[in-house]
């Protein structure tokens, strides 16, 4: 048996929900997590024909990239496309899981697999996220240092990129005085105690903190323990928006385009004023990612893929950058792809689907 929750946990450990932007609503937007998944209907947005199609593949969990809530309903009435998808998956048992800005901001997420798709090598996130860490403190005597190191390890803390089990540890003498109606670990109640501790430090992600405190307060030995969080603005290479490679070779502006054109199966493809440069530096961002721009040309791109750029935006590249609008879908389809073989790995005999029906609201003549 596989409950929702299961699934949920792959997916969140693969893109942590507090990583996504706070106006978004990622997460379970209609089910219960301890249903027991039939089957799996992945799809960029989980309309009504997405909730059909679910229903006659006999999937009971929707996985969208993008909520199909964003803000609070007052009622659910069934007057507009949302409320109608609500009702129809509400009646027919139909979990909608959407996992949105918290995978574009994951380093293996939209933008890892748009700039595979497009073949570019060395790449990296663009815009690094910080806030996303914080450090722990603590003393701790000697002799149940590493009995307090291995939980909080245990616990999510100490990893840095590739590397886990990173801390720091020095030792010093710590003093307390035990109060009445105390019951010290050692020391007397009334009397100042000087104690041969260890000063252990180490960095971990933000949300994992109460299961990382929860493990120290159960590991340490002290009846209250001294500890100090540190809140840090180290950005993070592995968290952020937009990513940035090169290709292979350089390529002239025309060819670069219908390249893009070819790979994200555009209908048509709106740009800026060739530049004159080759194309080889190579930024760019799935989806609504026009808020980067700067940061693309402050990396020294060639040219920006991206979608949902505004007439006056396109000024703002200024002859120092292509700026390419190959369409929102367009730019996220792949996405599908990435949340499949993610699943697939973890339940490989699991009906995992992508969705047939052509969810891009855009069409062209
Ligand atoms: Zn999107």
């Amino acid at each position: 048996m596989t409950l929702i929750k299961d699934i949920v946990r792959i997916l969140e450990d693969f893109a942590p929900p507090a990583w996504q932007e706070n106006y978004d609503n990622s997460g379970l937007i209609v089910g219960d997590l301890n249903t027991d998944v039939s089957g799996i209907l992945i799809c960029l947005d989980s309309i009504e024909a997405v909730i059909d199609e679910a229903i006659a593949e006999k999937c009971n969990l929707v996985i969208a990239h993008h909520p199909i809530v964003f803000s609070g309903l007052k009622k659910i009435t069934g007057k507009n496309y949302i409320e109608r998808t609500l009702l129809k998956a509400i009646r027919n048992n139909i979990a909608i899981y959407a996992i949105h800005t918290n995978l574009d901001n994951v380093h293996h997420g939209v933008n890892h697999q748009l700039s595979t798709v497009m073949g570019l090598k060395d790449f990296k996130i663009l815009s690094a996220k910080n806030s996303l860490l914080k450090k722990l403190v603590t003393y701790c005597p000697v002799a149940q240092a590493e009995q307090v190191r291995n939980a909080l390890f245990s616990a999510g803390a100490g990893n840095i990129v590739n590397y886990s089990e990173c801390s720091f540890y020095s030792e010093g003498t710590g003093t307390f005085k035990p109060g009445d109606n105390t019951h010290p670990f050692v020391g007397k109640i009334g009397e100042r105690q000087h104690e041969r501790e260890e000063r252990m430090e180490m960095i971990f992600f933000a949300h994992y903190q109460s299961k990382i405190l929860n493990a120290l307060l159960k590991a340490h030995p002290y009846e209250e323990v001294a500890y100090d969080i540190y809140s840090l603005d180290n950005s993070l290479s592995s968290a952020g928006s937009g990513m940035i490679g090169m290709l292979e070779t350089a390529m002239e502006e025309k060819e670069f385009l219908l390249k893009v054109k070819t790979v994200l199966k555009c209908s048509t493809l709106r740009h800026t004023h060739f530049t004159g440069k080759k194309i080889q530096k190579v930024a760019l961002c799935g989806g609504a990612g026009f808020f980067l721009l700067n940061e693309a040309k402050a990396s020294g791109a060639d040219a920006f893929i991206t979608a949902d750029v505004k007439y006056h935006q396109f000024f703002d590249a200024d002859g120092q950058i292509l700026l390419v609008d190959a369409g929102h879908y367009e730019t996220e389809q792949f996405t599908m792809q990435l949340l499949k073989d993610l699943l697939i790995k973890k339940f490989p005999t699991f009906a995992i689907r992508l969705t047939k029906v052509d969810t891009n609201p855009v069409k062209y003549i």
